[in-house]
This record gives C-alpha cells, sequence and structure tokens, in this order.
C-alpha cells in the first residue's frame, strides 16, 4: 500500500506519525510486528480529520489505547494504527459527583482524580493497565464491579469523521462487552462518569487493598495482556486450565503462569504465534476435559 497522500495529510495537520512502528513497544505483552503507519493524533478534531481521510482513501485502521488487551500479529498490522493516549487526556470535575475526561488518560489517572476530589466507585479499576477507551470498549472490570457501574455516557466519533454522544442505555454493557465490540465502527473519544461522594483516605485505603491483592495473586513481573480467557460461566478459567495440569505449559517463548494459569505470560521474546500455539493448546486440552470451551478475552489484531 502507497502511504504518500497519507503521509502529506499528516504532516500538513502538524500530526505525529511513524512509519513501520513496533507493536511490541506499545502492548503490555511486548509483542507484535510493525504497524506500517502509527499515528498520535492530538485533539478531537485532528483524529476525526484523520480518521475521515483513511476512509476516503480505503486505508484499514485499527484503534489502540495502552494495548493491555491485545496480541499483535508477528506480521504487523496493515494500514493506520491510531493510538488515541496523550492526546486525549484533559480530565476536569463537571459537577459535584462527575469527572468528564478523554479517552486516552489512563485509567490510574481517573482514579487517582477521583480519589483526591473524594469519589468513590472507580476503586476496582486502581491495577487496571488500560485508557479510558479500551476500559469502556472491553467493559473493563475486577473486584465485582464494571465500568458499567459508573459511566454515564460517552463521545464516539464514526468512519465518516461524525461526531456523536452515546449514553450509558445504549451502549450495551455486558461482561467484557459493549456496543462498541460489537459493531467496531466508532472510535471513543471522551467520557463522563457518575460517582459517589465518599472519604479520600477511604477511597485510597481500598484501592491499595485491591493492588495488593493484584500483586498476590497476578504475574505482574512478566509482560502479559491480564486473563487470557474470559470467565465461563459458573467457573474460573485459571481453575479449570490448573486442574488440567497446564500451568507452566509453554511454547517458545510464551507460557500459562506458574503463579496464576489464567494469564499466558511472555517469558522473553515470545512470538504472537507461540501465544497464539498455548491458546490454542490450553483451549484444546480444557475442552477435551471439561467439555467447557474457553473463550479469549485477549483480542487478536493484525495481519
Ligand atoms: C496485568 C494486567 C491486568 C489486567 N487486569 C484487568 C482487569 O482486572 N480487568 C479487566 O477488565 N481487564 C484487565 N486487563 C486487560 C486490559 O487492561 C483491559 O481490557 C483494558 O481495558 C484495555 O484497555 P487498553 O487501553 O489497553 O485497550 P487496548 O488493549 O489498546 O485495546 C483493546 C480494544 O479496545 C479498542 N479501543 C481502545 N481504545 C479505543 C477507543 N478510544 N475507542 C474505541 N475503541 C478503542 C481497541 O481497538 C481494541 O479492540 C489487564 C491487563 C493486564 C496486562
Amino acid at each position: 500500500m502507497d502511504y504518500g497522500l497519507l503521509k502529506a495529510f499528516l504532516e500538513k495537520e502538524g500530526c505525529i506519525y511513524k512509519e513501520n512502528e513496533p507493536m511490541s513497544a506499545h502492548t503490555t505483552f511486548k509483542i507484535g510486528g510493525p504497524a506500517d503507519i502509527f499515528i498520535k493524533p492530538v485533539g478531537e478534531e485532528v483524529l476525526s480529520k484523520v480518521v475521515a481521510f483513511c476512509s476516503e482513501n480505503e486505508i484499514p485502521v485499527t484503534v489502540v489505547g495502552n494495548g493491555s488487551n491485545l496480541l499483535v500479529s508477528d506480521l504487523g498490522i496493515e494500514g493506520a494504527v491510531i493510538h488515541v493516549g496523550n492526546g486525549l487526556s484533559d480530565i476536569e470535575l463537571t459537577d459535584f459527583n462527575e469527572i468528564s475526561c478523554g479517552s486516552g488518560i489512563k485509567l490510574s489517572l481517573l482514579c487517582s482524580f477521583a480519589a483526591e476530589n473524594g469519589l468513590s466507585g472507580l476503586e476496582f479499576a486502581w491495577g487496571i493497565p488500560g485508557l479510558v477507551g479500551g476500559a469502556l470498549y472491553m467493559n473493563a472490570g475486577a473486584y465485582d464491579s464494571e465500568m458499567a457501574n459508573v459511566i454515564s455516557e460517552c463521545r464516539v466519533l464514526s468512519k465518516n469523521g461524525e461526531i456523536e454522544t452515546i449514553t450509558k442505555d445504549k451502549m450495551k454493557l455486558g461482561y467484557r462487552t459493549s456496543i462498541f465490540k460489537e459493531k467496531k465502527n466508532k472510535i471513543i473519544t471522551s467520557a463522563k462518569f457518575v460517582l459517589q461522594p465518599g472519604l479520600r483516605d477511604n477511597i485510597r485505603q481500598t484501592m491499595d487493598t485491591l493492588f495488593e491483592r493484584r500483586k498476590l495473586k497476578q504475574p505482574l513481573e512478566f509482560p502479559s495482556a491480564g486473563s487470557t480467557f474470559k470467565r465461563p460461566t459458573g467457573n474460573f478459567a485459571g481453575t479449570l486450565i490448573e486442574k488440567c495440569g497446564l500451568k507452566g505449559f509453554t511454547v517458545g517463548g510464551a507460557q500459562v503462569s506458574e503463579k496464576h494459569a489464567g494469564f499466558i505470560i511472555n517469558k522473553g521474546n515470545a512470538t504472537a504465534s507461540d501465544v497464539k500455539r498455548v491458546i490454542e493448546a490450553v483451549s484444546e486440552r480444557v475442552f477435551l476435559e471439561t467439555s467447557i470451551r474457553l473463550e479469549p478475552e485477549v483480542e487478536f489484531v493484525g495481519r
């Protein structure tokens, strides 16, 4: 694909981009081949122009946040990879219990901001290494809560560059799913959260306690994309995998974590195909032994 026109357009708009950018630098798995063109738009207006340009010129677009739920192909990603990050990361208190922020802000910063302003409800998200857009797309959750309990509305961009507001009742938020994941045709640009007044010290304490639990249970010392599989109804993926004797199962540099079987970790130099082979082998064995089909939570992107 010839990206001459796109590059000229990005330069005219003063938009930062890189060619053949290794996605291993933009995923928490530290895995992934090159993105043809990796773009970091600043602001909703520029983002909208870039998306419209790509659409008019039939350039495929892949949106990424912090890459903490992605397994990117070793062959990389064709087209434009748009990183919705720092360029959309404003945050402000818009009412006594309401926070508005860009979708490119880290969840951890949103949680800290809420705590500092004495607002409770986001404690569960402390320690989830995603950005707000990726968290809404996934309806990220932990410790008996999820984004669905705190979001009130968000602004989204369509492929033709149009912007609209979507309220929570239209988001179809379910277990690790949303209308954004179902349709894959919108980019979230900002969000509004409605929280409960609380005591700053109590909120901080809950955040610390939950984070300690994460550190105890999860292999945070290795690159990963968090839980590899969704939780099957009435079960835990990690428990099933462990029962099948697969803790420590390894292909190349990818391994079922010894600490938490629900995580596949990159022990060093793992490729996406190593991880895929572990996912396939684990799913197959668990199905053979338990008749339960594990469904990946991690998203596969790229060639
Ligand atoms: C150590 C570790 C612990 C984790 N713990 C949890 C946990 O407790 N609970 C949990 O739910 N998840 C957890 N995760 C997974 C991950 O952090 C979440 O799914 C997170 O919400 C993904 O956000 P992201 O910004 O990294 O999105 P990415 O991984 O970059 O993208 C995920 C998907 O969202 C889409 N997307 C991203 N931004 C936008 C946007 N602005 N508009 C539209 N679509 C967008 C992408 O196209 C992609 O399809 C964990 C991951 C790790 C590595």
